[in-house]
């Protein structure tokens, strides 16, 4: 016999959908609050929201005419043409989740609106709407679920444990109070009796507060703008990373989403400072044209799509890359030498060492003369686009660098790998290979920054590569000429490379491999990451010997470079122990 089901059957059905544990339900009460423009939620729960969930509030409220429309489906105060919604700036618009709550839950409400003097309430039990009296006065909302899914088996077999379920409320909660660091918070777990509340704050103690961290001098402020876009947030400093909570949040007009390509930029950005992408911490607040983007792709509104996600790709990594790239520099010299000719010194063994000092001859000279003329002049536009932000930063650098530098003297070399040299009272240990590779990159990356050309040559006998999918590598034309290749297609699976860049004596087919990879991202982080790949097999590598001309080559290229404190794929470049650090392994000074 068919039957047609009850309506409220049929609601709550598709209710479930929209509402489908506890977390979710409060992420909607709490965004139907802020909605309201309030500046204080308070939220309780018990059973890991499954028993009761209840959030207040003191926003503008709901007026006694509203109330019973709250509850319809698709019933709205925040969009009324389909035109509005490009333009809405609100959390909700779709009037789907009070609804959904009151079919799948027992439901209380009571609001009073800024207008009214007393307030109203209303009750509806699993679609059904109860008897309710009104309300004491008191501005702003208040509403409960009780026995969420008590009546619906169907779902109540789908949600975790309690405690599980509770750690998920924690989650929601959250993630809210870090973008809204100007609302106050409290939530408090009934059963266990604790209590987590949060004062209005600024960004970024509310940014400690989430991560976990205790220090604000671990943290870049990042800012940035692009094409009508702008990003603003926190980035966890490369030295910090893993001291603190780690996860990237992303927020779109203050509403957070869910967008791996866009995690991915941070992890870009972060290339060649750390080994440890995946224990990245940042927040990131994007703000956009709403013509540009969607955020109803689910009911969840999690997703977004955006019209030109490249845009935004680059936009991150270029507010994040020009920081770390100062970060990064081999900290100033100058100060070392102050601290080596003041040290505390042993009553006894001062004199010794202060003898020392003296009748070693001074062993650094200055060259500015050496140094490479440093101005950036974009000369092309994806030079003046791209990289723009640290054109300042970079420049003030270079002046640093150009009044203080020593040179290094070369003490030896173990296992035909690590290089030791002296350096004033300092004893540096070089990893041939990753400085060699870091030197490469920084230099290949500014002739292509400025819009040149590597320097290509031609190969005595053309190398025959193979590969599953020729084409893909011929349409790169463009990148292919500015990197120096020069490749003729055989057949379908079959290349010829005819000249290649001049650096690169192997490997070949690897480099161009990862160019045919099509990686995801921008322009300038293939680029960055091609020219990685290129350093990597053009240095020389461990056990490799290399001639004294060569490793004074590298010490000379070491100093005038900048940001040469990691390779591209990471790890250090150097290690060094400065003067002090002797004077107190050997406890010459405490
Ligand atoms: P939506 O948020 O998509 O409009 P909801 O079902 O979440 O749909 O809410 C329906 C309506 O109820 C909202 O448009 C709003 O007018 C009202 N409302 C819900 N919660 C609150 C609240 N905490 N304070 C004031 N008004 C509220
Ligand atoms: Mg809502």
């Amino acid at each position: 016999m068919i039957r047609k089901l009850a309506p409220h059957i049929v609601h709550q059905i598709a209710a479930g959908e929209v509402i489908e544990r506890p977390a979710s339900a409060l992420k909607e009460l709490i965004e139907n609050s802020l909605d309201a423009g309030a500046s204080k939620l308070t939220i309780r729960f018990e059973g890991g929201g499954l028993k009761l969930l209840q959030v207040e509030d003191n926003g503008k409220g709901i007026s006694a005419d509203d109330m019973p429309l709250a509850f319809e489906a698709h019933a709205t105060s925040k969009l009324q043409e389909l035109s509005d919604f490009a333009h809405l700036s609100s959390f909700g618009f779709r009037g789907e989740a009070l609804s959904s709550m009151a079919a799948i839950a027992d439901l209380e409400i009571w609001s009073t609106a800024e207008s009214e003097s007393i307030g109203t309430k209303a009750r509806v039990a699993y679609g059904i709407s109860q008897p309710s009296a009104a309300a004491d006065r008191r501005i702003g909302t208040s509403i409960s679920l009780r026995n969420i899914f008590q009546q619906i088996p169907a779902r109540l077999k789908f949600l975790k444990s309690e405690r599980s379920e509770g750690l998920q409320l924690m989650t929601v909660f959250r993630r809210y109070a870090l973008a809204y660091p100007e609302v106050s918070f409290s939530i408090s777990d009934l059963g266990s009796q604790r209590t987590q509340s949060l004062n209005p704050e600024s960004a970024l103690e509310r940014t400690l507060w989430f991560f976990d961290s205790q220090n604000a001098e671990d943290w870049f402020s990042i800012s940035g703008e692009l094409d009508g876009w702008k990003l603003s947030g926190f980035v966890i400093k490369p030295k910090a990373i893993g001291k603190v909570r780690s996860g990237i949040s992303t927020y779109l007009n203050r509403r957070p989403f869910k967008d791996s390509k866009l995690e991915f930029a941070v992890k870009r950005a972060f290339e060649g400072f750390t080994l440890f992408p995946r224990d990245l911490s940042s927040v990131l607040f994007l703000e956009g044209p709403p013509e540009e983007f969607d955020v109803n792709v689910s009911p969840t509104k999690m997703d977004v799509r955006f019209q030109n996600p490249e845009r935004i790709f680059s936009l991150i990594v270029r507010s994040i890359r020009p920081h770390l790239e100062v970060e990064h520099l081999p900290e100033p010299i100058e100060s070392r030498v102050t601290s080596v000719e003041t040290p505390l010194i042993l009553e006894e063994v001062s004199e010794v060492v202060a003898s020392t000092m003296l009748s070693k001859p001074e062993v650094f000279e200055f060259r500015p003369t050496a140094l490479p003329q440093r101005e950036f002049q974009p000369t092309t536009t994806f030079a003046a686009q791209s990289f723009s932000p640290s054109i300042e930063n970079r420049s003030q650098v270079f002046q640093f660098s150009n009044e203080s530098l020593n040179s290094f003297e070369y003490l030896g070399s173990i296992d035909e790998t690590y290089l030791l040299a002296r350096r004033k009272q300092d004893l540096w240990i070089f990893d041939q290979h990753a400085l060699h590779e870091r030197i490469l990159y920084e230099r290949h990356l500014k002739v292509l920054k400025e819009g040149g050309r590597l320097e290509s040559q031609r190969l005595l006998f053309p190398i025959v590569l193979k590969f599953e999918n020729a084409s893909a590598l011929l349409e790169q034309e463009e990148l292919l000429h500015r990197l120096g290749f020069e490749v003729r297609e055989w057949n379908d699976s079959k290349i010829h490379l005819i000249s290649a860049p001049a650096v690169l004596k192997r490997d070949h087919d690897k480099v161009l491999c990862r160019l045919v990879e099509g990686r995801e991202g921008a322009e300038e982080s293939l680029l960055r990451d091609l020219i990685a790949t290129l350093a990597c097999h053009s240095a020389v590598r461990a056990h490799d010997r290399i001639s004294r001309e060569e490793i004074d080559r590298l010490f000379k290229d070491f100093q005038s470079e900048d940001a040469l404190g990691h390779c591209p794929h990471g790890r250090p470049t150097f290690v060094r122990f400065e003067g002090r650090d002797l004077e107190k392994m050997f406890h010459r000074v405490v």
